[in-house]
């Protein structure tokens, strides 16, 4: 059985696995386990590839670029203009590092969920069933 969506995005908050929501997705900062060490899950399965550097560069674009260009018209000394700078770039690199790993989690969660494979144009019509890769993870496990 499929685990419900918001306990897929609850799980990614916490960086967990999205099947048993219990086994640690990472080893390190932004490097997977081989496999979960609670439910034996594969984690070589699926591949987020650029996809969370995409939504959180996207989403810090939005949100700090009218603060980086508020800066020139706010302050009037160039030294007061350059410690704003400094403070709003950490401020971003922070927002964008804090948030990486859940938006990681959070995509290989949705890929676990919805058996999400690689792109292949030959196999048209097939939509709604699983790819290769997904067919031979559930031979395995029954
Ligand atoms: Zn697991």
């Amino acid at each position: 059985m499929k685990p419900h969506l918001k306990a897929l995005l609850r799980s990614a908050l916490f960086l967990k696995c999205g099947r048993c929501e219990s086994g640690p997705l990472f080893k390190s900062y932004l490097k997977f386990h081989d496999h979960c060490p609670t439910c034996d899950l594969d984690y070589s399965i699926t591949d987020t590839a650029d996809g969370p550097a995409f939504f959180v560069g996207f989403i810090a674009m939005i949100l700090f670029c009218p603060a980086f260009i508020m800066i020139a018209f706010l302050f009037e000394t160039t030294l007061a203009i350059i410690i704003a700078y400094i403070i709003i770039s950490l401020l971003c690199l922070g927002f964008c590092l804090g948030l990486l790993p859940i938006f990681k989690a959070a995509l290989f969660n949705l890929q676990i969920h919805h058996q999400a494979g690689d792109c292949d144009f030959d196999s048209t019509g097939t939509h709604g069933t699983p790819s290769e890769n997904w067919k031979k993870y559930l031979k395995t496990k029954g």
